[in-house]
């Protein structure tokens, strides 16, 4: 079986707590695909990209188990890879060298003859993209570009501002920190299809080990969903994923706009699942919600008019994260408003939020705008606090 196919194998992996335990889960996965050897050649530089957004333990959901990427690394090496390296750039504002000591990855590495490469310390060179809707041309680093097979190895999340991080979403790690910024600017959906065109995984290995659900993409909650998942198709891993986590198509706008700009299979009936059938692993993901007297009692108004996936998810999760911290009541007699076609009745309170760049010239406009295509959950706070809402 080539890895051209449509397939997507899912795999048991109760044992993930040593390097030989994720290994035989990860071996079981990647030969339902026919093998490492398939896409190995002898030689090879191999790049791992795994999801390091911070330096939290895997246990907590939030970023890759070390021990399947260090099983990947023997697998390679098993087949004939020259170098392995392990390249990632953190969240914004992470110091990923810090990252990489804390979750012990460089120890690891040091074992498993691997390199570990920090990818904001990288050499960057920009590549045209003339498949790309948003991004005509962008800056990729020399580990990706000079690497002969990449390994994409992201966790199974959901996160704050596109619902859920799969495997084409774990590919904006590779880019410059200032770029990454840029991506809300240009409207987040497009912009990772867009990279999609360029930076397309050869492997996908979905770290199901342990997961995390609700508030993600990072101070979510963990589920031990003992998986590992592998897919050449990185769409249709991610298609799969959504079946398992309990997610419609039509809740996730960058996977079915991936699929429908020809990345990858997001139709069910032309993916193969090989393994564990579909149906027995599907574990639903707790989503973020709170009661909506907390938002009456505090006078605050939520306007939503034509919004993306990507605005709802990220204000939602906004006033969320509020909520959780107990800080909901700086919202306060606020009019939060959002989407495509924007617009607030003449008696709205003065205490106006814009959010989003389709309310940046919205008709009869006032109060605070913030940026982004989404807003960053994480960014709104210091927009408000930058321009003042009592000024207003
Ligand atoms: S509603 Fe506007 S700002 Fe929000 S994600 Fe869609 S296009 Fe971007």
């Amino acid at each position: 079986m080539g890895f051209k196919d449509a397939s997507v194998s899912i795999v048991k992996c109760s044992q993930y707590h040593s390097v030989d335990d994720a290994k035989i889960a990860v071996r079981k996965a990647v030969d339902f695909l026919g093998g490492m050897e398939s896409i190995i050649t002898p030689g090879d530089h191999v790049l791992l990209k795994p999801n390091f957004v911070c330096p939290v333990d895997y246990k907590t959901g939030a970023t890759t188990n070390p021990h399947v990427i260090f099983a990947i690394a023997e697998l390679c090496r098993e087949v004939g890879a020259k170098r392995i390296t392990i390249a990632e750039g953190p969240g914004i504002g992470q110091d990923m060298d810090d990252v990489y000591d804390q979750l012990g990855i460089r120890d690891m590495a040091a074992k498993y003859n691997c390199h570990v490469v920090n990818i904001l310390k990288d050499e960057f060179t920009y590549v045209v993209n003339p498949l790309g809707k948003h991004i005509k041309r962008i800056r990729l680093p020399k580990t990706f570009i000079e690497s002969n097979v990449v390994i994409n190895i992201p966790v199974m999340k959901t996160h704050d501002a596109l619902a859920v991080t799969l495997g084409l979403k774990n590919m904006k790690g590779i880019i410059h920190n200032s770029d990454k910024k840029r991506f809300h600017k240009w409207g987040l959906a497009q912009t990772v299809v867009d990279l999609g065109h360029l930076a397309m995984p050869e492997l996908t290995i979905m770290d199901g080990t342990v997961a995390l659900e609700g508030m993600g993409p990072v101070v979510g909650s963990p589920v031990n969903l003992g998986l590992v998942l592998a897919s050449t198709d990185t769409v249709a891993m991610d298609r799969v994923c959504l079946e398992i986590m309990g997610f419609g198509l039509e809740e996730v706008d960058y996977i079915r706009m991936a699929g429908e700009q020809g990345l990858g299979c997001t139709d069910l009936s032309r993916i193969r699942v090989l393994g564990e059938a579909l149906e027995s692993v599907k574990r639903p993901f707790q989503r973020l919600s709170f009661d909506s007297k907390l938002l009456e009692e505090r006078g605050i108004t939520v306007v939503e008019c034509d919004a993306c996936s990507g605005c709802n998810n990220a204000i939602n999760s906004y006033i969320y994260s509020l909520h959780v911290k107990g800080e909901l009541d700086k919202l306060s007699g606020c009019t939060l408003v959002y989407g495509q076609t924007p617009s607030i009745s003449e008696e709205a309170s003065d205490k106006v939020i814009r959010l989003g760049v389709c309310t940046r010239n919205m008709q009869g406009a006032k109060g605070v705008y913030v940026p982004g295509c989404p807003p960053h959950p994480m960014h709104i706070d210091d927009y408000l606090a930058g321009e003042g809402l009592k000024k207003e």
